[in-house]
């Protein structure tokens, strides 16, 4: 992996390409494309850090490759610097109406051209930054609620298509007032951010996603899980916290942290929404706690099924 970033060049004359990577391609990783369409598969492939597009081209102009990059969830946030001779104010000023961040003039100027691409490059990452951390818990790294949600909504409008499973697990950590209390918080924040790494060891496959929920409750949203693979993971969950093994002396139920674990699941289909799954994951956990804590419950809803599958006490 490398850390330069990528920058797309799009120009139907190659030379006009030649002499644009020749400016940057010490600096960046460098891809290019010859007309619109190409330009689009290609942004789409790569992801590029900014795009410098040509306006003049044959079929597809670059007007209309900006507007289709705009209208992309992925590639929106793309910057865009359209490369053109023409000098026109016009041409500019719809260039940037359709959301170009900037323009530059052929022949094109090399300090210019790196300055700007720069600058845009510099922002972008920065941008990135900021987004990634709006969705990121700072304590544990894990997806924040905000992230988590946007996650699920995503994830069951998805699988709604083809009917999926999805599963939703929350957990609680059990008398964590009383270690507060007891060991004062920084421990407390160290106890979160431990039991935060035992969910990473026990949530593994690469579209699994655990987050902070709150204060000292975590969620982790399993697509594709059905009730079964929900209930394998949910017990990994309370096997990884057992090992951390971290003393809790005024636990009511033992000697050691321990959480407490909701889990539903469900076929994603059109009328189910988010919030039914949270809601569901979280009256599960309720029960957890009546029932003793330190153990999972667990149910189905939708569909015909609504029945509660288990209720299992951990040893
Ligand atoms: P239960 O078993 O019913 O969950 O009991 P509990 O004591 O864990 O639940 P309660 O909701 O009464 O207390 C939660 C505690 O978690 C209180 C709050 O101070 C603590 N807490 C929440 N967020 C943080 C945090 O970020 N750091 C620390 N150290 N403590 C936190
Ligand atoms: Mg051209
Ligand atoms: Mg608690």
């Amino acid at each position: 992996m490398t850390d330069r970033a990528s920058i797309l060049i799009v120009d139907d004359e190659v030379s006009n390409i030649e002499i644009i990577n020749a400016i940057l391609e010490d600096d960046y990783e460098i891809s290019f494309a010859t007309s619109g369409q190409e330009a689009l598969e290609t942004a789409r492939t790569i992801l590029p850090d900014l795009i410098l597009l040509d306006v003049l081209m044959p079929g597809m102009d670059g007007f209309e490759v900006c507007r289709q990059l705009k209208s992309e969830a992925l590639l929106a946030d793309v910057p865009v610097i359209f490369t053109t001779g023409l000098g026109d104010t016009a041409d500019e000023v719809r260039g940037l109406t359709l959301g170009a961040i900037d323009y530059v003039t052929k022949p094109v100027e090399p300090v210019i051209l790196r300055a700007r691409v720069g600058n845009h490059v510099e922002l972008k990452r920065l941008r990135d930054r900021m987004a990634e951390m709006a969705v990121t818990d700072a304590l544990t790294g894990l997806s924040n609620r905000r992230g988590m949600e946007k996650i699920l909504n995503t994830e069951t409008a998805r699988l709604a298509r083809t009917g999926e499973w999805l599963s939703v697990i929350m957990l609680d950590i059990d008398f964590f007032k009383l270690f507060n209390d007891n060991y004062g918080h920084p421990a407390g924040d160290r106890c979160i951010a431990m039991i935060a790494s035992a969910l990473n060891r026990a949530v593994k496959r690469a579209a699994d996603v655990s987050a902070r929920y709150g204060g000292e409750e975590f969620a982790c949203i399993l697509p594709g899980a059905d009730a079964q693979a929900a209930m394998f993971v949910a017990q990994e969950i309370l096997l990884q916290v057992q090992t951390l093994d971290i003393p809790h002396a005024h636990s009511l139920i033992s000697n050691r942290v321990t959480v407490s674990v909701g889990v539903a699941s469900a076929r994603c289909e059109p009328g189910l929404t988010p919030d039914m799954w949270i809601n569901h994951a979280d009256s599960q956990l309720y029960q957890s706690k009546h029932g003793g804590r330190n153990q999972i419950s667990a149910h189905i809803f939708g569909g015909e099924v609504a029945e509660e599958v288990s209720e299992l006490k951990d040893a």
